[in-house]
């Protein structure tokens, strides 16, 4: 027989199995000795009030062993002589777009500019030493996208339970930690995240699938308004060649020269709003000590505590956005002449800092014309003018969090995550009014609403642009093929149908299973 129960503990009793059996013993009256086995299905924290809560649903087992397994894992058979369909993008769109292929019996040829995975960190790790950044290999470039070297929190708005379960125990399956299937917030943690995506591209080759690094899609082959293929080319070795079959594009928002293709070729594209600002680093100590109420911190049982803000300032929305407990900031430009900063955590979320995206929306009608590119451009300049700012370097512009609400040059800059450097710079000043004003008022709105958060010990770092894409390829909304050509899938963040790791997988997907129904 098993038995559920929500519990409401203390962080320290639910941090272990043995106190959970021993609360149950005490408070249901349940015989120990008939308990064979207590496994948590669900798990958040309740930070709400000073005293600070875990929630759990449990399920124990007693006098007969548990049947059932965590997940059961997806079957993925021999494609290799079925129908092939080309992915371009081996993000989290284009993966699960190619693993869901080979579920329903078509084989993917994946498509991907940057390296694999391990090249890509070299990559990446070589930012800080020439403070410049290889536009083909680089924090949104390569195997895993922009997904890689994230934090891997697989959170999302979407509904669809079944679909987002789906993802998670498909990343379950390539290495993930189970424990992803309880947390109210799962994250897998930018440490553990590569090692995943490695097992993905295996089972898609083991398959009888194909991937294809450091190769660029350039162009569509379109014949009678149906796309049968693409051109690419091998980047080491400068090699073109054809790859034949339905397309799902999946290039993620940073694609610019792929956007700029689809509008040259008259390919239907509209501009889309995005939301632009700056990264905010605190002391994650702070952090906790404001979230946990307490002067203690977080102590030994809770983990990195992490904020969430939202304020309408002048007909925009503000709000704190990618939060990352214990994280660090990242040079994320995709060339040379831009700056532009995400953050990610470790699995452990434990660094000395927690940061965020604070970000204003920005609307299609805020930049003037209407060129589906006018966004795209528009983050171009800030990101452009941001390097100015860095002395053309990597190292990006920074201000203390008051100081910039104040209108004064911050003298020093506390310690700071981001390897590439900081270096002091009135924001105030020079990012463009309308985002730097409504900062300002979002940040003493939010230093009123949680007493601490507005300190000089936070530090503001320019800029954060690449929340979303600033283009939608038109779709139809059932088909999901691009509404003037038959054959293409736009698919992903790039597209302009998601935002973040699961959405971007649920959408890959769902354009798979369009692929196979047609
Ligand atoms: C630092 C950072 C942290 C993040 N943290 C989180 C997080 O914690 N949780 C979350 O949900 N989201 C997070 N995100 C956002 C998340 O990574 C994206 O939403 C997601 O990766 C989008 O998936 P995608 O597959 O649509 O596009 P992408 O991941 O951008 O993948 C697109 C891929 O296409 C390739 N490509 C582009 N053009 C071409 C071409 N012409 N030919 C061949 N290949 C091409 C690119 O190299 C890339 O690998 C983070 C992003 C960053 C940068």
């Amino acid at each position: 027989m098993s038995r559920d129960f929500q519990l409401r503990l203390a962080p320290e009793l639910a941090a272990s199995i043995e106190k959970i059996r021993q609360h149950l013993a005490d408070s249901e009256g349940i015989d120990l000795r008939r308990v064979t086995a207590v496994k948590i299905l669900r798990r958040s924290i309740d930070a709400r009030h000073r005293n600070i809560f875990v929630n759990l649903a449990v399920r124990v087992w007693i006098d007969e062993e548990p049947q059932e397994t965590d997940f059961e894992p997806v079957v993925y058979g021999d494609v290799s002589d079925k129908q092939s369909v080309v992915v371009v993008g081996a993000g989290p769109a284009g993966l699960f777009a190619a693993l869901r292929l080979i579920e329903l019996g078509l084989r993917p040829i994946v498509v991907e500019r940057g390296k694999n995975v391990r090249e890509r960190k070299l990559d990446i790790a070589d930012i800080s030493r020439t403070q410049s950044i290889n536009p083909e290999s680089n924090y949104s470039f390569g195997e895993g996208g922009a997904g890689a070297y994230s934090d891997g929190k697989l959170y999302t708005r979407s509904k669809k339970r079944g679909s987002v379960e789906k993802i998670l125990r498909v990343f379950c399956q390539h290495g993930a930690s189970t424990d992803i299937l309880i947390d109210a917030h799962p994250h897998i943690g930018t440490d553990r995240l590569p090692a995943v995506i490695e097992r993905m591209r295996q089972t898609i080759i083991d398959s009888g699938g194909e991937v294809h690094f450091q190769t660029l899609m350039t162009s569509f082959i379109i014949t009678n308004g149906e796309v049968r293929g693409i051109v690419c080319r091998h980047l080491p070795s400068g090699e073109e060649k054809e790859l034949l079959g339905n397309v799902i594009l999946a290039t993620g928002h940073s694609a610019r020269d792929t956007y700029r293709y689809l509008h040259s070729a008259n390919i239907a594209i509209e501009a889309k709003g995005i939301a632009v600002g700056v990264r905010l680093e605190h002391p994650s100590a702070l952090i906790d000590r404001i979230q946990y109420h307490s002067r203690e911190g977080r102590g030994r049982f809770l983990p990195a505590a992490e904020y969430s803000f939202v304020s309408q300032i002048e007909g925009r929305g503000v709000y704190s956005f990618c939060m990352c407990p214990g994280g660090v900031v990242i040079p994320a430009a995709t060339d040379k002449e831009q700056v532009v900063v995400n953050g990610m955590s470790p699995s452990h979320r434990n660094t000395q800092w927690s940061n965020s995206g604070m970000v204003v929306e920005l609307r299609t009608d805020d930049v003037e014309g209407d060129c589906p590119l006018r966004i795209l451009r528009y983050q171009e300049d800030l990101e452009r003018l941001c390097w100015q700012q860095a002395n053309r370097r990597q190292t990006a512009p920074a201000q203390r969090m008051a100081d910039f609400v104040n209108n004064r040059l911050s003298f020093n800059l506390p310690s700071t995550s981001y390897q590439p450097g900081l270096l002091s710079s009135p924001l105030h000043f020079w990012m463009h009014k309308p985002i730097a004003s409504r900062l300002q008022q979002a940040f003493r709105q939010f230093g009123k609403q949680s007493h601490g958060f507005l300190t000089n010990e936070a530090v503001i770092i320019g800029v954060e642009t690449r929340t979303s894409a600033p283009i939608r390829i038109l779709r139809d909304a059932q088909t999901l093929q691009h509404v003037s050509l038959r054959g293409l899938y736009p698919c992903g963040e790039g597209a302009g149908y998601a935002g973040g790791i699961v959405s971007a997988a649920i959408d890959g997907e769902r354009c798979a299973e369009q692929v196979a129904n047609q």
